[in-house]
């Protein structure tokens, strides 16, 4: 009997079941993994509950989009693109670009690209496509790198969110001396916090609300000079208090609570740079004040995603500084646990708090 392999399906009704697939063969030009890790974010609750916010998001399918394994088996084609070979670890881009379209023949971003975790039905051929699956197939077109050694790969699969984070540090012009606030200390916000510092921000200041005294003791430990814990003090006032009446140089609002948008253009200093990365729920803000860009003369970026560049720059950051990954490390789930994960990071387990939760094979 052929080999089967396992993966945790996520049917987009708030169901997740466990199936066995054929054990997958290299596409033409690709490779198969044998995933070892795959990290868990806000977008995996968001997929499990059904809401999708990825273009061309499908359901059922099998989650996973911060990729860490092994590569099992690869045609001599990847391997020559990739640079890699069966045996070695790598970070798989969840990015996969079709190589055509004006887009990828400019060196920019794919006009069809397609996302693994996401865009790949359960029941696609060759699959399972996600992390989720203990093996997953590789097409020509992903952003495949080797792993820098003397981490796990449940610590390296920060390479992902952080890769986001460097897109989005980049887009904001962040540089050394800057006074940057880092809204929201989930494990995105950590990690722009940690992309900031890595940048030459000169003071990073993380503000988070009740309950998230974990998450802001983290982001000290990833070296923020300060933290506002907005249940306890005003956090305008407080960061006014810390840049010395400057207010912010660059603000990156992480937060999915509606109130915070507002604010942030209330903490960037006249002039400053905005961006705007965590998801409101797709809802109206009847608090947003535009007149704040007007007044302050403010460049306000929408931050979604990474590119192929800050791919490579977050797997490089983290062999130069493994620390970030290490201190992001967080709980570990198994595929029989994954619900566990979700209600973990919905904070629904009395008690229990952690800055990432990442499924290991
Ligand atoms: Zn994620
Ligand atoms: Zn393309």
């Amino acid at each position: 009997m052929s080999q089967r392999v396992q993966a945790a399906v996520f049917d987009g009704k708030g169901g997740c079941e466990i199936r066995e697939f054929p054990m997958p063969s290299p596409p033409r030009g690709g490779a198969v993994l044998k995933v070892a890790a795959s990290g868990m974010c806000g977008s995996d609750v968001a997929q499990f509950h059904g809401h999708k916010h990825v273009p061309g998001e499908v359901s059922p399918v099998v989650p996973g989009h911060e990729i860490v394994g092994t590569i099992h088996e690869i045609t001599p084609e990847a391997a020559a693109d990739w640079g890699v070979e069966a045996g070695d670890l790598v970070c798989v881009s969840e990015v996969v670009s079709c190589g055509r379209c004006k887009g990828c023949m400019s060196g920019g971003l794919c006009g069809n690209i397609r996302v693994y975790g996401y865009t790949f039905p359960a029941d696609a051929n060759g699959g399972p496509w996600g992390g989720y699956g203990q093996y997953m197939g590789l097409l020509p077109g992903s952003q495949v790198m080797k792993a820098p050694p003397g981490l796990t790969p449940a610590e390296l699969t920060v390479f992902e969110p952080l890769a986001n984070a460097l897109n989005w540090i980049d887009m904001l012009r962040v540089v050394p001396g800057d006074r940057v606030v880092v809204q929201g200390p989930g494990h995105q916000g950590l990690l722009c916090a940690a992309a900031a510092l890595a940048y030459g921000a000169a003071q990073v200041i993380v503000t988070g609300a009740a309950g998230d005294g974990l998450r802001l003791r983290t982001a000290r430990e990833l070296g923020a000079h300060d933290t506002v814990d907005a249940s306890e003090t005003d956090v305008i006032e407080t960061v006014a208090e810390l840049t010395k009446g400057d207010m912010a140089d660059v603000v990156l609002d992480v937060s999915p609570s509606p109130h915070t948008t507002t604010a942030a253009l209330e903490l960037a200093r006249v002039g400053g740079r905005v961006g705007l990365a965590g998801l409101k729920g797709l809802t109206p803000d009847p608090e947003l004040v535009t007149d704040l860009i007007v007044l302050k003369m403010l460049r306000v970026v929408g931050c979604a995603g990474p590119t192929r560049a800050s791919m490579l720059q977050s797997v490089r950051l983290l062999g130069d500084r493994p620390d970030i990954a290490r201190v992001m490390a967080g709980e570990h789930v198994s595929l029989e646990t994954v619900e566990y994960g979700l209600d973990l990071l919905q904070r629904r387990v009395p008690g229990q708090d952690t800055v990432h939760v990442t499924l290991v094979h």
